[in-house]
């Protein structure tokens, strides 16, 4: 069904089954930038997120394929990760999934798209033909609560 997701993580990026993933036959990797790999306008990487992707990285081959329009911050970010990084993607749209499957040279089903939002990263990697991977924000934010508020309701909504 539309905006449910492959895989429905309870947790953030850092608890995402890499080993599991890997044998379901996924190869690579198109990761959210903001809220899921860093959290927004930080561009620095939490201790546990670096290790995530240290281990992450002997699995899959991997990009970044984000909204963010910002583009000395994209830069950074894509200098800190030294990963293929795509900005300005407009998810849901497949434009920025396309180029990052051009990168990787995998096909669509071979590869995750992980975000937190289901409407631009859930709903943008079904459009592709990619799997998908809905995780939560990562735990070390402080988001507000009215946020994480309407979180649990979209997950409430694409369970049902
Ligand atoms: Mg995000």
């Amino acid at each position: 069904m539309w905006l449910t997701p492959d895989y429905l993580i309870d947790g953030d990026i850092t608890d995402i089954p890499l080993e599991r993933l890997k044998a379901d036959g996924i190869a690579g990797l198109i990761l959210d930038l903001d809220s899921t790999l860093v959290a927004p306008r930080s561009g620095e990487l939490t201790e546990e997120v670096a290790g995530w992707l240290r281990k992450a990285r002997s699995l899959f081959k991997m990009a970044i394929v984000s909204n963010n329009r910002r583009e000395p911050y994209l830069q950074q970010v894509q200098s800190l990760v030294d990963m293929p990084t795509i900005g300005r993607a407009a998810k849901p749209r497949r434009r920025g999934f396309r180029q990052a499957l051009e990168i990787l040279q995998l096909q669509p089903q071979e590869v995750a798209v992980v975000g937190d939002r289901p409407l631009t990263d859930v709903l943008g990697g079904q459009r592709a033909h990619m799997k998908t991977v809905l995780v939560w924000p990562l735990k070390t934010m402080n988001e507000p609560a009215w946020k994480t508020f309407f979180r649990k309701l979209e997950r409430r909504f694409i369970k049902s």
